[in-house]
């Protein structure tokens, strides 16, 4: 949990619905800005984990900007945050690049090759005045991430260009910086040891470049993220090759700062106490599924803590549609509501209305105390993505 108690008042509120609290995403944005104001480094969005640009005015005072990976994410960015506008995308297509290149001031290749094919298309948007930098992404082939599929540097990954190929296929003219991603959930001391990777193979180029991106992972706000290292990280990079550092958290920005409140819809017994939800797994927070991971819930235990213990489910016809199994000081009634902690990042922007399932609703405790609904989803926001 958060230093703050839980103290909003759910009684009244709509579920399941997604429960975003202000104070604690501004708490978020003063660690990171305080990371920006002791280095000079810039910090972006990386709006694939947290999209919800109802809180991108208040977010946008913090941050220099966002980045995309993809059109859409670069245009939310662009209308809604403004400030500088960036982009990372394994392979880009020529359909889409004329807009990219009007919405970003910042493009990232994922290889010479790529760079190659819309080469031409920058230079001549420089020439008509465009500001607009770009970068290669390179692999350092060097991650802690014991997950492939969190691991961009596994044996064969498509992300990034490797320093044997980054050589084979220098094209350097035109580009102004280097971008990394390597990192997932992890605190400084990983990227201590990435950065010493990562200037062994590519500081001869970093020095010719105008910034170096170290991508996103670093779980800045944890209370055990050890930002006096990640400063230290940032001050030696960008005195060592006179580049200007860019961080672009994810995770990061919204950690710990929200909630998915949903109701107890039904009881059973199957060799043991079930519990169905309005909210579900696969619907509504599929990380739990895809990562996996267990996400906690106010006042409940693990198995067997304490004296009731439930497996929570979903309404979908997912047999797989588990939550987890959680204990409670007492049983569990039908309509009571449930709150799930850590549910800002990740959920949304990656939820879905599988079984014709609802999208929860999302709601914001705002800095001065209202509790206000952002979004509700309806029929015709299911119907709409069907034909
Ligand atoms: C996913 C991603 C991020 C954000 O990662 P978090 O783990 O959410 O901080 C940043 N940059 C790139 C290129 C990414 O793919």
């Amino acid at each position: 949990m958060t230093e703050f108690e839980f103290d909003i008042d759910i009684t009244n509120i709509p579920t399941p619905s997604y429960l975003v609290d202000e104070r604690l995403l501004k708490k978020n944005m003063e660690v990171l800005k305080s990371v920006s104001e002791a280095t000079g480094c810039r910090i972006l969005l990386a709006q694939k984990a947290f999209s919800m640009f109802s809180m991108y005015p208040m977010m946008s005072g913090y941050l220099s900007g966002t980045t995309a990976s993809s059109l859409f994410e670069a245009r939310l960015g662009k209308e809604e945050f403004g400030g500088e506008t960036h982009i990372f995308a394994p392979a880009y297509k020529d359909s889409e690049m004329d807009e990219i290149i009007s919405l970003c001031d910042h493009i990232v290749f994922n290889s010479f090759a790529q760079w190659k094919r819309f080469k031409n298309k920058v230079m001549e948007a420089r020439r008509a005045g465009k500001k607009i930098e770009c970068g290669i992404r390179i692999n350092p082939e060097y991650a802690e991430i014991e997950t492939d599929i969190y691991n961009p540097c596994f044996t064969g990954s498509r992300l990034g260009t490797t320093l044997k190929t980054f050589e084979e296929e220098l094209d350097l003219e035109g580009i102004d910086g280097l971008h990394f991603h390597t990192m997932c959930e992890q605190n400084s001391d990983t990227l201590e040891r990435t950065l010493k990777v990562v200037e062994e193979k590519f500081g001869t180029y970093m020095k010719n470049m105008k910034w170096i991106n170290f991508g996103g992972g670093h779980h800045i706000t944890r209370k055990d993220y050890d930002v006096e290292r990640l400063i230290s990280c940032v001050n030696h990079v960008q005195e060592t090759y006179d580049v200007k550092v860019y961080l672009e958290p994810g995770e990061a920005t919204a950690l710990n700062t929200g909630y998915l409140v949903a109701t107890v819809l039904e009881l059973s017994e199957n060799g043991m106490n079930l519990a169905i939800l309005d909210t579900s797994a696969a619907c509504h927070m599929p990380d739990v599924l895809e990562m996996p991971y267990r996400p906690e819930i106010i006042g409940a235990g693990k198995p067997g803590e304490k004296a009731y213990t439930y497996r929570l489910g979903g309404p979908t016809c997912l047999a797989g549609d588990v939550i987890g199994d959680y204990s409670f000081q007492e049983p569990l009634k039908v309509g009571q509501k449930l709150v799930f902690t850590d549910m800002s990042h990740y959920t949304m922007v990656k939820n879905n209305t599988f079984n014709g399932i609802n999208l929860p609703s999302i709601l914001v405790r705002t800095l001065d105390g209202e509790i206000k609904t952002v979004r509700a989803f309806t029929y015709q926001d299911f119907k709409n993505r069907l034909s």
